[in-house]
């Protein structure tokens, strides 16, 4: 390959014809799917996705130097963006049948779920296919009562249903990374609890977590004091950690608390 990786943008290109053709594989593609990757690269994933006739294919590629390679190779049958997906807001080329790509940069991978959780976009999609370091993808996919699971875990609880499809050893990629990769599937839920804003979600798990390993009690009397209707009503033991409480208990913190706020 002659060009010269940048790693302060996470580029690892897929280099196993295997593995890429397995991930376009995890799902049906079909001309009335939009696809968006996100950081395509040199288009090795592209090229196999563009196999697949989507309805149309958009890339979204922040590295203008890899704008030229990605050009002359998807002449007319891609648009390819030089943007930052953290700041693209494009919601008109999304519909409920677009499948978003992305083998992500492992430096703001975290960050882009995070954007498809919020979604102060608005973005529609059917799906979201996400390559991560296999610690973040232990953590995302991790439920209650595991060492793993944390804020992102009831985050992306609170929107998707999450599948853990395979492990990537890190020999399919240029350059080699120290560690495994993980790909998951998110399906948006259809029965999501609403906020009046999600920052109570946000602000509530983070609190909780920022002490992940000692009991809840302090961290329960930061936000409600000693309130015991709320304690009962939740089944709280405040002798437990912040891993002991489900994804639902934490949705109903949150609730309380913007109660609390009116
Ligand atoms: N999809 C390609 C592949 O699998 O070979 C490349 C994947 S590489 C892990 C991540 C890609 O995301 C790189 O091409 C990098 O330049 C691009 N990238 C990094 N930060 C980005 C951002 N904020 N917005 C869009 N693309 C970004």
């Amino acid at each position: 390959m002659n060009i010269k990786p940048k790693k302060k943008l996470g580029q690892n290109f897929l280099i196993d014809k295997n593995i890429i053709k397995k991930i376009v594989e995890c799902v049906s593609i079909n001309n009335e799917n939009e696809i968006l990757e996100i950081g395509p690269g040199t288009g090795n994933l592209t090229e196999f996705l563009i196999k697949k006739n989507p309805k149309k294919i958009f890339l979204i590629e922040k590295d203008k130097n890899l704008i030229n390679i990605l050009k002359n190779k998807f002449y007319n049958k891609a648009k390819i963006l030089n943007e930052d997906i953290l700041q693209f807001t494009k919601n008109d080329l999304l519909t409920d049948n677009s499948i978003i790509f992305g083998n992500l940069p492992y430096n703001v991978s975290s960050q882009i779920l995070t954007k498809f959780i919020f979604n102060k976009e608005k973005f529609k999609f059917k799906m979201l296919i996400f390559m991560f370091q296999k610690e973040l993808a232990d953590r995302i996919v991790a439920d209650v009562n595991n060492s793993n699971y944390g804020r992102l875990s009831i985050l992306c609880k609170w929107k998707f249903n999450t599948k853990k499809v395979f492990e990537i050893s890190p020999n399919s990629f240029y350059p080699k990374p120290k560690i495994k990769s993980t790909l998951l599937i998110f399906t948006p839920r259809t029965n999501i609890v609403k906020f009046k804003n999600h920052n109570s979600l946000e602000k509530i798990t983070r609190i909780f977590f920022n002490q992940r390993r000692k009991k809840i009690k302090k961290q329960f009397a930061y936000f409600f004091k000693e309130n015991s209707k709320i304690i009962q009503k939740l089944n709280i033991n405040l002798d437990m950690r912040p891993q002991n409480l489900t994804p639902e208990t934490y949705f109903n913190l949150a609730l309380e608390l913007e109660k609390l706020r009116n």
